[in-house]
């Protein structure tokens, strides 16, 4: 066990976790983070970020993410790529278990994100943040008058078709049921769009590419198994994110399906404990958004820790 108590350790290192770590440096916190098993979040998937005020020509994911560390490391954000194991919130300091060694802090900011849900098709891995994405919001603008698949059959699906109609010359939305989750309303806006082909019992066996990126998708119907081919130069998999928050076995309140729930401003359930970015944020998911809730928790860490003299 680390005989040091930290002022504040920051859990996640995607932008929420680098901009609660930049503020907290510059506070004078001298800040710990555990950048984790995925160091740089989920924009190390993605090849170009073009809404990320301050870019004027776009700029790489992974090399967004190495700048924003960078940045950080420079007003003493100490970073460890570490995982952090598990922890408990019911006594003060707050104890945290990393790759078996303990570390004890007077508060703590979770930055842990929300994994998207992929499909695990065939031929995922090499296109995905090319051709294949889980964000129409940030994505959609690179495949202007070009065929897109959408594939899911809840709120996000429906929101997703629509919005890529914006852009892509057409939209294809395949759903594995002929029974939507989406609310009425949704699904009629995009049943009604004459730019969306809604097709039911249909599944990605498999994602084709040729050397300029994704070409298409094996299709299949559960039904009988019986498989066709259809052309997409990209595809939007809208079927759901998973907050990431198993670690803290219960200790912090989540709504049903694991996202934080906030109390005051960012502080959660736990006083002392904050949470930052996509593990809070059912609605918006942005690099921005989460950079800017990093630099909110942080602020409100600080102003805790200093009420607490
Ligand atoms: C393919 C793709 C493309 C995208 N493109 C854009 C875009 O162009 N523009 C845009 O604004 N947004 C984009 N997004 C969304 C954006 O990536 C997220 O909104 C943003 O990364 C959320 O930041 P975050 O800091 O909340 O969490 P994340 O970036 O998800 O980071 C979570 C961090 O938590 C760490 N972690 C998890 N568990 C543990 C643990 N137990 N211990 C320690 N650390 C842990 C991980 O290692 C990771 O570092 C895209 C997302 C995807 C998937």
């Amino acid at each position: 066990m680390a005989d040091e108590v930290r002022n504040v350790i920051i859990i996640g290192s995607g932008p929420a976790g680098y901009t609660a770590g930049l503020y907290s440096a510059r506070a004078l916190l001298e800040p710990l983070m555990f950048a984790g098993y995925m160091s740089g979040g989920q924009l190390m998937l993605t090849s170009d970020i073009e809404n990320f005020p301050g870019y004027p020509e776009g700029i790489g994911g992974p090399e967004m993410m190495i700048q924003l560390r960078e940045q950080a490391e420079k007003f003493g954000l100490e970073v460890q790529d570490k995982n952090v194991e598990r922890v408990d919130f019911s006594t003060k300091p707050f104890r945290i278990w990393v790759e078996g060694e303990e570390f004890r802090s007077k508060s703590v900011i979770i930055c842990t994100g929300a994994e998207s849900i992929w499909l695990g098709a065939e031929g995922e891995e090499e296109q995905k943040g090319r051709g294949i994405s889980t964000c129409a919001t940030c994505d959609g603008a690179f495949f202007r008058e070009q065929e897109v698949l959408v594939i899911g059959g809840g709120d996000s699906a429906m929101e997703e078709a629509t919005f890529l109609t914006r852009f892509a010359s057409k939209v294809t939305l395949l759903h594995r049921r002929d029974v939507f989750r989406a609310s009425k309303v949704m699904y009629e806006r995009a049943l009604n769009n004459p730019k969306i082909e809604i097709r039911t019992f249909r599944t990605v066996k498999s994602w084709l590419s040729d050397e300029s990126g994704l070409s298409g998708a094996i299709l299949e119907d559960p039904r009988d198994g019986s498989t066709e081919e259809i052309s997409c130069t990209g595809a939007f998999i809208a079927i759901g994110h998973k907050p990431i928050t198993n670690f803290l076995d219960g200790q912090v309140q989540t709504d049903d399906s694991g996202y934080i729930l906030a109390k005051i401003h960012t502080m959660t359930s736990v006083d002392g404990v904050f949470a930052a970015g996509d593990v809070v944020d059912t609605r918006y998911r942005q690099a921005i958004t989460a950079a800017g809730m990093g630099c909110q928790a942080a602020i409100d860490a600080e102003k805790w820790l200093e009420e607490q003299h």
